[in-house]
């Protein structure tokens, strides 16, 4: 076995970074910078200048020397990393709570999902990246073409995701849907809309900002063919490690949303009538 020198850049296409591809600078306050490279530009911070031709070809973890000598870590973008800072219409998921929602809607390859709506495309991407095949309606022209521009840089082209302009309140065409995914402000006005397109077992998820309206989904959810509902938030506290203090950082996102999950299950027939009651 070869065992790759301590540092080694890994072989492959991948080993270095190259033009045309985005990359994360950080600079020694940690402050974070998404870049696109392209050769002969420069990249202006008010630490200094980067020039781009001292990035591409770079492997990824490397240092590079801004125009004042201040150092730049270079690395390619994780999926949070980009959804932090892409451009936005509407406010997105916040990536704590895209990792929640894969899971409680279990989101895999192959699974077929109908997301509403898609605003700046952040969970599109997350669910696409878990392997789906998703459908987003979106009322906003803007938002979904902004949303069409953020995917197709983060996943290419050919990702298996496309967004329709439409009112995901009047309906949904697909049938045998895995998940409905949702992301606005009246969900229960899909219940009846999915209970339809989805196969039986599915799971409906919706994400809320308040709790009013978590409890008003949750009774929908009650009045309908939905049972296993359940809702979680997640609360998520970094920590300061730095010698001698080691404690949770004084500030942390204080709130999000509600996260509901509820499948779609098969109405119990009526009781069939008895023979003898027949006569
Ligand atoms: N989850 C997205 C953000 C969605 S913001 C992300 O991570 O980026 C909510 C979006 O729902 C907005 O873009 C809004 O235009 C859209 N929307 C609201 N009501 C809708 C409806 N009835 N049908 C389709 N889209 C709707």
């Amino acid at each position: 076995m070869t065992v790759p020198e301590p540092g080694a850049a890994p072989s492959g296409d991948r080993a270095t970074l190259q033009a045309g591809e985005r990359v994360l600078l950080i600079d020694a306050k940690a402050r974070r910078y998404l870049v696109t490279l392209r050769p002969g530009t420069d990249f202006h911070t008010h630490v200094g200048i980067v020039a781009h031709d001292d990035v591409i070809g770079a492997p990824e973890g490397a240092t590079i020397l801004g125009s004042t000598g201040r150092r730049f870590i270079v690395l390619r973008p994780t999926l949070a990393d980009v959804v932090l800072k892409m451009p936005r219409g509407a406010q997105v998921i916040y990536p704590k709570d895209l990792g929640a929602i894969l899971i409680e809607a279990d989101v895999g390859p192959g699974v077929r999902v109908l997301e509403a709506g898609v605003g700046s495309g952040a969970l599109s991407m997350a669910l696409v990246r878990a392997g789906a095949d998703v459908v987003g309606y979106e009322l906003r022209p803007d938002f979904a073409q902004r949303a069409r521009s953020n995917v197709v840089a983060e996943l290419g082209d050919d990702a298996s995701w496309r967004v329709e302009l439409r009112d995901v309140y009047d309906g949904i065409d697909e049938r045998g849907l895995d998940r409905v995914v949702l992301d606005l402000p009246e969900p229960w006005r899909v219940l009846p809309h999915a209970a339809t397109a989805m196969r039986p077992g599915g799971i409906v998820c919706a994400y809320l900002p308040t709790i009013n309206q978590t409890a008003q989904l949750r009774a929908a959810l009650d009045a309908g063919p939905y049972g296993m509902a359940r809702t979680v938030e997640v609360l998520h506290r970094t920590w300061h490690i730095e010698d001698r203090s080691v404690r949770p950082d004084h500030r942390m996102v204080g709130h999000t949303g509600f996260i509901t999950t509820a499948r779609l299950l098969v109405p119990e027939a009526p009781p069939m009538p008895r023979a003898d009651a027949a006569s």
